[in-house]
C-alpha cells in the first residue's frame, strides 16, 4: 500500500469508512477518493461491520462482503480494510468501534466518512456526543438527498477552520461530485436480470457472478 507522506511531526489524518458494502460499488470508491485527495488523508480505513445496526441483513456474507472490498480496493493508494468489527460477531456500533481503533492508534487524527443519507441518521446512532468527542466526521453530498438540519449543526467547520485546528468533533461538508451509484440499486438491477455494470468495479461483477449473489429469493410454496 502506498501512503502519502506527512512531516513526522504532524499527526496523520486517518479516514474510517464503515458501511455495509453490500456490495461495495463506485460511489464508495468515488466518495473516498474524493475525501481523500480533498483533505490529504493519508489513509482510508473501509470498516465493513459484520450486522448492520440500522438496517436489514445483508444480501452477502461478512467474508463475501470483505472479498469484494479487496477485489475493489486493489492498487488503491492509501486504501486498506480494517476487520475491527467483521471479526466481532456482534452489532456493529460505531462508537465501540472508535474506542477498539483508538486504543491501537493514539496519534492519528480520526476523520469518519459518510454520505449525507446516513448524517441525516446520525442523532439515531448510539451515543453521537461521544463519536463526536473520538472523531471528526466529514459528509459527502449524495444524489436525491437533500442536507437537513441536525441537532449537531453547531459542529460544521466554519469558514477559515481546518480538520487539523482541533484532535475531533468537527464536522465537514464535502461537495464530491454526484454520484447515484447505491448499493440498493445495484441489488435490484441484478435481481432483475440488469449488468450493474455502470456501478461496480469488473472485478467485483465477476465475483457476484461467480457466487451467484443478489439473484432473486425463490417464492416459499407455502406462502406464494
Ligand atoms: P444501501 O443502498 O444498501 O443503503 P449504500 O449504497 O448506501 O447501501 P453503504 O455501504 O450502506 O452503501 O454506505 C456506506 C456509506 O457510504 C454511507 O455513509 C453512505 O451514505 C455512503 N455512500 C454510499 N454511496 C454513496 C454515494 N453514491 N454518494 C455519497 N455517499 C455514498
Amino acid at each position: 500500500m502506498t501512503a502519502i507522506p506527512v512531516p513526522e511531526s504532524t499527526p496523520p489524518l486517518r479516514g474510517l469508512f464503515g458501511g455495509t458494502f453490500d456490495p461495495v460499488h463506485l460511489g464508495h470508491l468515488a466518495l473516498a477518493r474524493s475525501v481523500r485527495d480533498a483533505f490529504g488523508l493519508q489513509v482510508v480505513d473501509f470498516i465493513p461491520c459484520h450486522r448492520p445496526v440500522h438496517r436489514d441483513r445483508p444480501g452477502a456474507g461478512p467474508e463475501q462482503r470483505v472479498r469484494m472490498l479487496e477485489l475493489a480496493l486493489a492498487d488503491e493508494p492509501g486504501f486498506r480494510i480494517n476487520r475491527v468489527e467483521i471479526d466481532r460477531d456482534r452489532p456493529s456500533w460505531a462508537v465501540e468501534t472508535l474506542r477498539l481503533l483508538r486504543e491501537e492508534d493514539s496519534h492519528s487524527i480520526f476523520c469518519w466518512l459518510m454520505g449525507a443519507d446516513a448524517w441525516a441518521g446520525f442523532p439515531r446512532w448510539r451515543e453521537p456526543e461521544k463519536i463526536l468527542e473520538m472523531t471528526h466526521v466529514i459528509v459527502c453530498a449524495r444524489p436525491g438527498v437533500a442536507r437537513s438540519p441536525t441537532p449537531f449543526d453547531a459542529h460544521f467547520l466554519q469558514p477559515g477552520e481546518s480538520l487539523r485546528d482541533a484532535p475531533s468533533g468537527r464536522v465537514a461538508w464535502h461537495e464530491m461530485p454526484p454520484n447515484d451509484c447505491s448499493s440498493t440499486r445495484v441489488r435490484e438491477q441484478l435481481v432483475a436480470g440488469l449488468p450493474a455494470a455502470d456501478c461496480l468495479p469488473p472485478a467485483v461483477l465477476e465475483f457476484i457472478r461467480q457466487q451467484g449473489l443478489y439473484r432473486r429469493r425463490p417464492i416459499n410454496p407455502s406462502t406464494a
